[in-house]
């Protein structure tokens, strides 16, 4: 049974309703609780709990620093592609949005990530758009195979795919997989997804698992925070962390809680997560799975992540950059415009958006990132915390 059948089953409506209802005297059992179950994490992200903020995150804080020690996981995303045969309403790459696209070679990906290794970063994660004609899976193996000797870390965020087509990308070296389901709501979800085979939510909502079938071992999970209410995330992604603990164990699983940022297309978020909200959460899934990752990206500004750090976040990015070339400029000379799936090239002074050696970089972000800081300084700002920043965490070689 997949999680698909488990997720259908679970009243999550009735579920939000109840942590809406709950009361002090609840949330404070929940809360002294060893062991949070899903019927406990609905208290735990209640109102009432949000009063207890504090002893939250003190509990979180400890479970935190004793399962991982005073460490935080440094990553950096680099984005080989932003064409796109998909229309999600509140992404910047969505196929109907005119932007400047383009696809790294292997030698201007392995540009990029020499620019990230100088940085520091040994854990990467690949980022594409889902465009077949222009990410192929033969294309994604090729990438991966040429960075496997210099990157002990390789995950990817790219188009689900069946587990037949994963397996080469595993052999070539890649070893974890994030996905976000973006919206558990099946109704939302049907009305953000206008075009494209994304808008089959059954498929996506399986993918970590054909991930785990083809030998991904670390699968990132998460909704995109401000498209439903997130409540019904929550519990959503609770029950989804839950049920790939139990089936996909030899993996560890990733929680991530990405708030949605402005993008070309202007789109603005339906639902609002507070920060203190969203610190509750932290808190909340810290102390409902003790031993899973969570991500926070540079999506959150910098007092904020600084703020959040210490309360369960375990990943972090850093000095992101979003579009194709981003960290370098690779790719530059080749941006255009894509219409349905045909490039059309960009005259030199034809318009504003044509190349000029003075850009930096041409290619169009998938959003703004709210945390600029280059990553040394948040590596320093983690040890000026007590905490140290961790750019490898292990080496695939001790595994063998
Ligand atoms: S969210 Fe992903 S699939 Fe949707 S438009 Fe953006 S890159 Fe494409």
């Amino acid at each position: 049974m997949s999680f698909v059948s488990e997720f259908n089953s679970l009243p999550l409506d009735a579920l939000v309703k109840k942590s809406i209802a709950t009361g002090s005297v609840a949330a404070r059992e929940a809360l002294g609780k060893p062991n949070i179950s899903l019927a406990d994490f609905v208290m735990l992200i209640s109102p009432a709990a949000g009063e207890l903020l504090e002893i939250m995150g003190r509990r979180a804080h400890a479970l935190t620093q004793q399962r991982f020690g005073k460490t935080i996981r440094l990553f950096a995303p680099l984005y080989l592609s932003n064409e796109c045969v998909n229309n999600c309403s509140y992404c910047g790459f969505s196929r109907d949005n005119p932007i400047l696209r383009v696809t790294l070679s292997i030698d201007e990906v392995l540009r990029e990530a020499q620019e990230l290794k100088s940085q520091g970063f040994r854990n990467i994660l690949l980022v594409a758009g889902e465009h077949p004609k222009f990410v192929s899976n033969h294309y994604l193996r090729d990438c991966v195979a040429a960075l496997h000797a210099d990157w002990p870390g390789i995950s990817l965020e790219v188009g689900p795919m069946e587990t037949e087509n994963y397996r080469p990308l595993v052999a070539a070296g890649a070893d974890g997989l994030v996905v976000y389901q973006e919206t558990y709501d099946r109704k939302v979800y049907a009305d953000m997804h206008t075009a494209g085979p994304k808008r089959n939510f059954d498929w996506r909502l399986e993918t970590p698992e054909r991930a785990y079938a083809a030998g991904f071992r670390r699968l990132g999970i998460a909704p995109l925070y401000g498209l439903a209410d997130w409540r019904y995330e929550a519990l959503s992604v609770a029950a989804h962390a839950d049920y790939l603990l139990r089936h996909c164990w030899k993996a560890a699983v990733t929680i991530s809680l990405p708030r949605l940022r402005p993008c070309a297309g202007e789109f603005e978020p339906l639902t609002h997560i507070s920060d203190r909200e969203l610190a509750q959460l932290i808190c909340a899934f810290r102390l409902m799975f003790p031993d899973v990752g969570i991500v926070l990206s540079t999506r959150e500004e910098p007092r904020l992540r600084d703020g959040l750090l210490p309360l369960g976040v375990t990943m972090m990015s850093a000095g992101a950059r979003t579009e194709p070339g981003g960290y370098t400029g690779a790719g530059r000379e080749k941006i255009h415009h894509t219409e349905r799936g045909v490039i059309k090239e960009l005259a030199v002074g034809a318009s504003e958006w044509a190349p000029q050696a003075s850009r930096p970089t041409n290619a169009t972000g998938q959003f703004n990132v709210g945390d600029e800081r280059p990553p040394q300084e948040v590596a320093e700002l983690i040890r000026r915390l007590g905490y140290e920043p961790v750019w490898k965490d292990w080496d695939a070689a001790l595994t063998i």
